[in-house]
């Protein structure tokens, strides 16, 4: 089996409620027409409102939103994309994207109106936050999850409300996870899942193997050119 990590993940994206399927519910209803927006009004709001100022900072830098534009194209070229691609751009470019040899969270924290407050946390996100490949061990729904970090084994906690209804122990699932106190959440949306188990058996064992090419798949250099 090969895996190219280099232009794209080896993706099975077998969602347990997508965003088209019947709500958790029993309503009967398009979870995205149903209880979806209730669910992920219901994440920590000092995530949402500080995760929310960096995105909001992204968009407000033409450069951002040029390159952004590029990689999209590059990546999808005329297709339709999902909301949760951009997201993951979004997310992937906070966090690895290098602009003029530094990192974008690192411009933020400098150029953006923060209290010292709010860069206290934003460091921390940026020095403590974990991406890789977790298993998921236990999933409460509505509630929690525990994943597991495939390159080192690592048990985290996460608090989690509308993500625990795409996921199955079992799954695994390329995320980053942010500190939060002492426990763990979800950075933006849900990431990419592999449900499949049997790849997914494949996949673990192949992981360790991997591991030091994928840290190069996921810096993004931010190259920009002023037309
Ligand atoms: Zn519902």
């Amino acid at each position: 089996m090969t895996l190219e990590f280099k232009r794209h993940l080896p993706i099975i994206s077998d969602k347990k409620l997508g965003r088209n399927q019947r709500c958790h519910c029993g309503s009967g209803k398009k979870y995205k027409h149903c209880c979806l927006s209730k669910d992920e009004s219901e994440r920590p709001t000092e995530q949402k409102e500080l995760v929310g100022k960096i995105v909001k900072w992204m968009y407000d830098q033409k450069f951002v939103v040029d390159l952004m534009e590029n990689i999209l194209n590059n990546i999808f070229h005329d297709r339709m994309f999902e909301k949760e691609a951009i997201n993951a751009l979004i997310e992937a470019l906070i966090f690895e994207g290098l602009h003029k040899n530094k990192r974008m969270i690192d411009h933020f924290i400098l150029k953006a109106n923060l209290t010292e407050n709010e860069k206290a946390v934003y460091r921390r996100w940026r020095d403590e936050s974990v991406f890789s490949f977790f298993e998921v061990l236990e999933v409460k729904y509505g509630k929690s999850i525990k994943f597991r970090d495939l390159a080192n084994n690592q048990e985290y906690f996460v608090y989690e409300r509308s993500g625990t209804y795409q996921i199955d122990p079992g799954d695994i699932i390329a995320q980053r996870l942010l500190p939060r106190d002492d426990t763990w959440m979800i950075a933006g949306g849900l990431g990419m899942v592999m449900s499949d188990k049997e790849h997914g058996n494949i996949f673990k064992k192949e992981f360790s193997r991997v591991i030091g090419n994928m840290s190069e798949h996921m810096f993004v250099e931010a190259h920009y050119s002023r037309r």
